[in-house]
């Protein structure tokens, strides 16, 4: 039986924007950058549309980057906004 409750069906919320997921569609985002170090920590989520436009930065810097506000301690609207706020200030507009 897979009973657990650990089986990926368990619903993750994105730091970024706020969209409830399933766990198993979700991208696991640790912003220490460790994701091998599992004990006595809690992975933050993203979606998989953040996920793929937060990769279109610098991986390293990225990780500096969510490391600084510590994500997943504010609210949504407080994180995006210095998110967004932090990279246009830092690589300029975002833009395709
Ligand atoms: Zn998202």
């Amino acid at each position: 039986m897979f009973g657990s409750g650990r089986d990926g069906k368990d619903p993750v919320t994105c730091i970024a924007c706020g969209t409830r997921t399933v766990r198993e569609d979700a991208r696991e985002y640790d912003k220490h950058g460790d994701r091998w170090d599992r004990v006595d920590k809690e992975f933050e989520y993203l979606c998989k549309a953040c996920h793929r436009e937060l990769c279109h930065q610098p991986r390293d810097k990225l990780e500096g980057l969510l490391g600084e506000v510590d994500a997943g301690e504010n609210d949504d609207d407080t994180f995006l906004e210095w998110y967004c706020g932090l990279v246009e200030e830092r690589y300029g507009r975002v833009e395709d």
